[in-house]
């Protein structure tokens, strides 16, 4: 718990691990907000990407980032940027190579870690992530590495993405995501990473209920 009483849940972790749809559950249960930070990262992407921003114009990229707004319906799990709801337009592959772009650049992250921990300063809240436990809120009482091997993260994805009408071959798959985690986990500024003192949660071979279970297991070691 933090001074105030507020319960903050960090769960980080590679791409395709299951961390939105895991974070989302558990703040559901525990009556808390959730916030999912790469929509964060994603939504910012799509402007550029709209805008037709170089993504390797780092200058550019942290200028724009502080005149953008982004706002969550928390209730039915939505994101606007600038009032634009993009919360199916940031799903697709070009917007997923182009958030891990942006995300590298540091201007774009002070700024969308400040967003964050202003949300975190008032509310219980789960936030889920690559930097959350090392960099965003170290001080989190409970921290969740959550992974699983590559080929199942890939075949998760494929089937999120054939729900949404596309068929992807998984070796794509697979190479988008090793090179956008390869990308997260070696950039400068803030790169995944699992904290000192996060625990370390390997879904390959687990059902959902069980992840949430054991994450929920770590809240009541903190919040009896
Ligand atoms: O979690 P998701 O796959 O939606 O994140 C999209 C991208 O946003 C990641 O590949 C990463 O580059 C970036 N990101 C980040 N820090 C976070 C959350 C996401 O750098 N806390």
């Amino acid at each position: 718990m933090t001074k105030n009483n507020l319960l903050h849940v960090a769960i980080d972790g590679p791409a395709g691990a299951g961390k939105s749809s895991v974070a989302r559950e558990v703040a559901r249960r525990l009556g808390i907000l959730y916030l999912d930070t790469g929509a964060m990262y994603r939504a910012f992407a799509w402007k550029a990407l709209e805008q037709a921003i170089d993504l390797a114009d780092a200058d550019a990229l942290a200028g724009v980032v502080r005149e953008t707004t982004l706002d969550f319906d928390v209730e039915h799990y939505r994101i606007f940027c600038d009032e634009t709801d993009v919360t199916e337009a940031i799903r697709t592959p070009q917007v997923s190579a182009g958030a891990s772009a942006v995300a590298v650049v540091p201007g774009v992250r002070t700024y969308l870690t400040e967003l964050q921990r202003r949300k975190a300063l008032e509310n219980s809240i789960v936030l889920d992530g690559r930097d959350i436990g090392s960099c965003v809120l170290p001080n989190a009482p409970v921290k969740i590495f959550l992974t699983a091997d590559l080929r199942e993260r890939a075949r998760r994805r494929q089937k999120d993405l054939r729900e949404q009408g596309r068929d992807v071959d998984i070796e794509r798959v697979m190479e988008d995501m090793e090179a956008r985690d390869r990308q997260d986990a070696q950039r400068a500024a803030a790169p995944m990473v699992q904290a000192e003192d996060a625990v370390l949660i390997d879904t390959s071979y687990m059902a959902f209920d069980e992840v949430v279970e054991r994450v929920l297991e770590l809240v009541r070691g903190v919040r009896p």
